[in-house]
């Protein structure tokens, strides 16, 4: 199994995860055409995706889906508020996600956070025993987060901003409620704490996702991650809203 971004941000998110010839876009919060050209860059055409998963129906991760999909006629899967979300889509192919569900030889588990949609959810990705998990949109760490995001080879975590740029930062005062809320978006200190509550030896790769560009910055970021991460050697990246990020091979060390 491997994975990569399209891009990731809260102007538009992408996650290609593939494994032999499945390949699974984890969201699209970007135009057709952009879209196109990001899954070129990953050596990738519409054509080839397999389905669509879609966590919740905000813009930047629902955005695409549509002219994507209908047009290239791929299934897409969401949970049923998010469904009730986006009523009077044109989509043909549409299924219900219940609980843990398969796409060619994906396992996709889908798990509950707190985030302020309809019906949100994330997923942690299985193929022969290597696990994934993506983590872009939360609010706060729940126990039930904590115990699904457990033995992986592989983590994309959300490092939206910093509570002190947010804070003294251009956002109006009630997106900065929102943000910074318990249904908003992880600051570097909870995502650093997540991080280090679910790393086990067996972690390799540890993406930050979803950073800000208004109220954090990379270096914040990555300084985080570190001391998340002291004593283990997985690497550590960050995706970016422009580029997205390389493919990466699930626990291949
Ligand atoms: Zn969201
Ligand atoms: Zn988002």
């Amino acid at each position: 199994m491997r994975f990569a971004s399209l891009g990731s941000g809260s102007r538009g998110n992408g996650t290609v995860i593939s494994s032999d010839d499945t390949h699974l876009l984890l969201d699209c919060g970007f135009g057709y055409q952009e879209t196109v050209k990001r899954l070129a860059r990953l050596g990738l055409e519409p054509d080839m995706l397999s389905a669509v998963v879609v966590t919740h129906e905000h813009s930047d991760h629902w955005g695409g889906v549509e002219s994507l999909a209908s047009r290239h006629t791929i299934p897409v899967y969401a949970t049923r508020g998010t469904w009730i979300e986006v009523a009077g889509h044109r989509l043909a192919h549409t299924h219900e996600v219940r609980g843990a569900f398969e796409v060619g030889s994906l396992s996709i588990t889908p798990v509950t956070v707190p985030h302020d949609a309809r019906e949100p959810i994330q997923c942690v990705f299985e193929v022969s025993g290597k696990r994934l998990g993506v983590l872009s949109d939360l609010g706060s760490v729940s126990a039930h987060v904590l115990s699904a995001f457990t033995e992986l080879d592989a983590l994309s975590v959300e490092f939206n901003h910093d509570w002190t740029l947010l804070h003294e930062g251009p956002y109006p005062s009630f997106l900065k409620k929102r943000v910074g809320g318990d249904y908003g978006h992880l600051n570097n200190e909870q995502a650093r704490d997540l991080v280090a509550a679910v790393a086990s030896e067996r972690l390799q790769t540890v993406v930050a996702c979803h950073v800000s560009e208004t109220n954090n910055e990379v270096s914040r970021v990555e300084a985080a991650l570190e001391q998340a991460l002291a004593g283990h050697n997985a690497e550590r990246r960050v995706a970016s809203q422009s580029e997205g990020m390389e493919w990466i091979t699930v626990g291949s060390r």
